[in-house]
Parts: C-alpha cells; structure tokens; sequence
C-alpha cells in the first residue's frame, strides 16, 4: 500500500499525501492497524525524502536517482528510512522487504544499494546524515587494526568446542618490499580466515618468512652488510606493511626459516631420512657461475648466460648434491590419487604422469671389448630386436670414459659441453629436434 502511495506521489508531487493514501487504502480494504503503520511510512519518507536521497545517491555512485525508475526508487527510499529511522525494524527485514518488492525489477541492484546505505548511515550516526561522507582510510583502518590488535582478535587458542581450521596460504621470501602479487595472494587467504572465522570455526591463520635464499649473500655482498642483518631488516619492513594491510594473522605463530629454532627440525628431519636411506648424495650437473660463486637453478639461466651477470657464460659442474628418494614413495602416492575427493580430474592426471609409474624392464647390453655394461629400461621389450642404436644422454657417467683416447673423443666431448648449456626443459622436450653425435663405440 504504501509504495503504491509512494508511486503515486512520484506522478503527482502536489498531491496531499494523506488523501492520496485514503484513497488507496480504502481500495485495499485495509484494517486500522495496518493503516496507521503505512501513514507513518508515507509521511516521514515523503517529509524526507531529501535526506534520504542524499544517502541512496552516496551508497550508490552510478547511478543517478533522477534516473531510476519511480518504483525502484520508492522502495528504497521506504527501506532507507526504515533503517535510519525505525528503529524497531531490524535493517535485515527493511533489506528483505525491498528486495521482495523489487524482485521483478533490479534486486541485485537493490540489495547492494540498501547495504551500501545501511554502512553509510550507521558510519556517520542519523543526525550527520545530511553531511558528505569521505572514506578516510588513514584514520578508520588504523583505529580498526589497533583494535583487533590490542584484543587478540586473531589469536588462536585451543578450543574442543569448535571445529579447527587451519589456513595457510605461503610464506613469502623477504626480499625486501610486499609487491601486489602478495596483496593479491594474501588478501585472497584473508577473505577465507575471515569468512570461516565468521561460520563459527577455531582458525588457525598464520605468517611466517622463507627467509634462507641464496639472493640473501649477494644482496648483503652488493649492500655492505650480514645476510642476517640484511634479511631480518626485510622481514621487520614487510612484516610492518602486511600488518598495515589487516590481515587477520596469528602473529604469535610467526616462524622465520632461518632462525635456529626453526631449522633445528628441518635438520633433524633430514637426519631422520639420511638414517632411513631416504636422504643420498650423488654426483649431479648443475649450472655454475663464476660470479656468483654458485649454484643456479635453471631460471636463473638467461640464453646461457647468468641472470645477475649477462657477461657470464654459466658453465656446467659435476658437483655432489643431495637427494630426497622421493620414488620411494610413488606407489604410496599414487595409491592416494584414488583418494582425494574434489580434486579436478586433470589435476590428478598431472599428479599421476608426474609420478610417472611404467612397468617395464632393464636390459643390460655388454660392450664390445669391454667390461662395462649399459644399462636400458624399456616397457616394451617385445620390440628388442628391432633396436638399432642406443643413445646416451650428455650427463650419463660412461660419455667420458667410452670416448677416453678415441678419434671420437673431441667431437663427444664438445657435444656434450654443448648440449648441458641447453635449458633442460627444452632439450628433453617433445618439439626439439634430438641431435646426437657417433661415440665410435659398440
Ligand atoms: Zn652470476
């Protein structure tokens, strides 16, 4: 009844309202009670409907209210008045009741109004509604942050009565400054803490720093300083600004990788493996700069040459490394593949081809006029005979030796120089033409 009053009004602004309104009620054939409440509404939303539209227009920037349509901007003109000046009527079942009014039009539209309109008058208080709003971020999230802080809003304690949840999105390097892929990154995480925390759920959320890089030693070789110094300067700088953000971390939790008390259980974890056989050391290849005076992972090789020195070719190393047997755990794995509700099929293909399982058999090939023997696994033994030839990669042990005081020798051994430079990624890849020279060996 009273939108259809409202609406009237909208044609007719010179109309009395309350006439208009006996009219209409007596149409509906509604009883006193429900009368008087609809009087109320139609007189204070047509009294001040100047105010309440400078609220609408704040809540929603876009749109201009003298270009709604006369319906929409009757509903929410009841709603905002219900909210800021009924207090009796709960916002939830002013927003409601506009939406349900406004189904057939542009609800969405509205729900994000009335909300928008709802933060607005409670921000400024119902008297200094007619006064401009201004987001003053400096001010509010500071006030805000220092509140939750001082109320260990985020701390975490144990709690059996609620259902755990732990969320830890990565610990990032402290290189020195957030960059917006960890905004991003973390603000993704801080909407899942805060939503959870919300449903009820204990959430665990905390931060930490993967603070042992090898860019620490020439960062602090390049500045004059300790790596230590140096990194822990970088956690307490990124640190500040991550707290400036207002995610909601257990700051008590905090872990740095390089601190003893943390590494003191990598270590005794690897200790663990190098018992069981699980941690080894093998000769490997690895990219080497000069420089640097280090390793570099393959990334960190631009077209051959060291990404923080272009003027240095990156040459290849044997050098023992450590390896974790991770094969050891394939079948185990990949028996869990089968058991991770949710996961996307394609994911758990990745998985399964990154495990790589194949059942086959090694094939042991003699040498001529030689002791050594090469070692092949194929899944299709059936096809030995037709075998014409067998390759050895660069890296394999025996390139060096097979060669040694041959004619081959120097053409084997540039090669192979030759092809370690080349990205691994690449070399092994299924578009690359395969290149090979003859070892003059049977
Ligand atoms: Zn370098």
């Amino acid at each position: 009844m009273a939108l259809q009053v409202l609406f009237h009004l909208e044609f007719s602004p010179d109309d009395d309202p309350s006439e208009a309104f006996d009219l209409i009620c007596d149409s509906f054939g509604a009883p006193e009670s429900v009368r008087e409440f609809a009087r109320m509404l139609i007189a204070g939303v047509w009294s001040k409907r100047g105010e309440l539209d400078k609220v609408i227009a704040q809540a929603s920037r876009n749109w201009r209210i003298d270009r709604m349509t006369r319906v929409d901007r009757s509903i929410l003109r009841m709603a905002v008045f219900e909210m800021m000046f009924v207090p009796d009527i709960p916002a939830k079942v002013s927003l409601d009741e506009a939406v349900e009014l406004g189904k057939r039009s542009t609800a969405s539209w509205i729900t994000s109004t009335i909300r928008q309109s709802t933060r607005i008058s409670r921000r400024l208080g119902r008297e200094k509604m007619a006064n401009n709003a201004r987001y003053n971020p400096q001010e509010l999230e500071l006030k805000w942050q220092s509140f939750w802080e001082n109320n260990n809003l985020f701390k975490c304690k144990e709690d059996t009565s609620k259902e755990k949840y732990y969320l830890l999105e990565m610990f990032p390097y402290p290189s020195g400054k957030i960059h917006i892929g960890h905004v991003r990154n973390y603000t993704i995480g801080d909407v899942v803490a805060r939503y959870k925390r919300m449903c009820g759920k204990n959430v665990l959320h905390p931060m930490g720093w993967d603070a042992f890089g090898m860019p620490a030693e020439n960062a602090a070789i390049e500045n004059n300083t300790h790596p230590a110094r140096w990194t822990y300067d970088n956690i307490a700088a990124m640190k500040a600004q991550l707290k400036r953000m207002g995610f909601s971390y257990d700051w008590d939790r905090e872990v740095t990788t390089c601190n003893p008390d943390y590494y003191r259980w990598e270590q005794l974890i690897f200790l663990k493996m190098y018992e069981r056989g699980l941690a080894y050391k093998k000769k490997t290849f690895v990219n080497w700069c000069d420089k640097c005076q280090t390793v570099l992972a393959n990334e960190q090789v631009e077209e051959g040459c060291c990404w923080r020195h272009p003027d240095v070719e990156v040459s290849i190393k044997e050098m023992d490394s450590w390896f974790l047997k991770i094969t050891h755990y394939a079948e185990e794995i990949l028996d869990h593949c089968d058991k991770l509700p949710g996961w996307p099929e394609r994911v758990i293909t990745m998985q399964r081809n990154w495990i790589g399982k194949s059942h086959g058999a090694i094939i042991r090939f003699p040498m001529v006029q030689s002791d050594e023997v090469i070692e092949v696994f194929t899944t299709r033994q059936d096809t030995l005979f037709g075998a014409t030839f067998m390759c050895l990669a660069p890296e394999h042990p025996l390139v060096k030796q097979i060669v040694r005081g041959r004619p081959q020798e120097r053409e084997v051994l540039e090669f192979a120089d030759r092809t370690l430079k080349m990205d691994r990624f690449l070399r092994t890849a299924e578009f690359t033409a395969k290149e090979g020279v003859f070892t003059g060996r049977h």
